[in-house]
């Protein structure tokens, strides 16, 4: 056996650009990648999402564009696609109709909160199927959205959490968004429904892991800021 040791500049590249990659390689790496994935998200997406294909196929990439389009094409027509379409609709008309009828308490429960009023603007949600977890704010007028519906008013929370990283989309430090979980996943949470505590429901832990040290140790000062009706939340996450 013997092994031979190559490098592959595209995969070197696409491998140290992939989302999944949270180190850097120096310093300086970081927002040299942020920058063209906030120019070019949908290529980046494209190229880095899968970043071996660049080693294991010597083909161009704009050949496997062209027959990934025309596979895409094909698939959506199967049956199996055809089922996970139709539940997702059945899934987007019941979302829908939750949020109808719950949506515009919750934003005020939210502007009560926030002691801010809201944008006067229109997000579009795109939906997937419930079953497989999916919840971000792609862009300043987008979210991507499908999960299942662990608790009572899981979809409304955590819509309005994702409405929050739209409304704050310039401060996207760990205490902005430690807040946002403050804000929406504990405290909108618990209003809704009249019951609970922070960090957790039920069986389930509330909030990303990561944050909620950050969060214990904001929730003294968070308590405080509830109760004054002077400071609004882009004042609390500034301080
Ligand atoms: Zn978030």
């Amino acid at each position: 056996m013997e092994l031979k040791f190559l490098i592959d500049p595209k995969y070197v590249f696409l491998h140290a650009i992939n989302q999944n990659q949270h180190k850097e390689p120096f310093k300086g790496w970081g927002n040299f990648t942020m920058k063209i994935w906030d120019k070019y998200p949908q290529e980046c997406y494209l190229l880095a999402g899968y970043s071996e294909w660049s080693i294991i196929t010597k083909s161009r990439f704009s050949t496997i564009a062209k027959n990934a389009e025309k596979l895409l094409n094909v698939w959506l027509k199967t049956d199996p696609v055809k089922k996970l379409l139709n539940e997702t609709e059945k899934y987007k008309n019941w979302l829908e109709k939750e949020w109808s009828q719950k949506g515009q308490n919750a934003l005020n429960e939210l502007e009560e909160i926030t002691k801010s009023s809201l944008p006067q603007q229109t997000i579009s949600i795109y939906v997937t199927h419930p079953k497989l977890n999916n919840g971000m704010a792609i862009d300043t007028k987008t979210i991507v959205w499908g999960h299942t519906e662990d608790w009572k008013n899981y979809s409304i929370v955590y819509l309005c959490h994702e409405i929050m990283h739209i409304v704050f989309w310039n401060t996207k430090s760990s205490t902005s968004h430690a807040t946002i979980e403050l804000a929406t996943d504990n405290e909108l949470r618990i209003r809704l429904n009249k019951k609970g505590r922070y960090f957790r429901e039920g069986k389930f832990d509330i909030g990303h892991n990561k944050l909620r040290e950050v969060e214990k140790k904001l929730l003294p000062r968070w308590k405080k800021y509830l109760e004054n009706p002077k400071m609004n939340i882009k004042q609390f996450i500034q301080k």
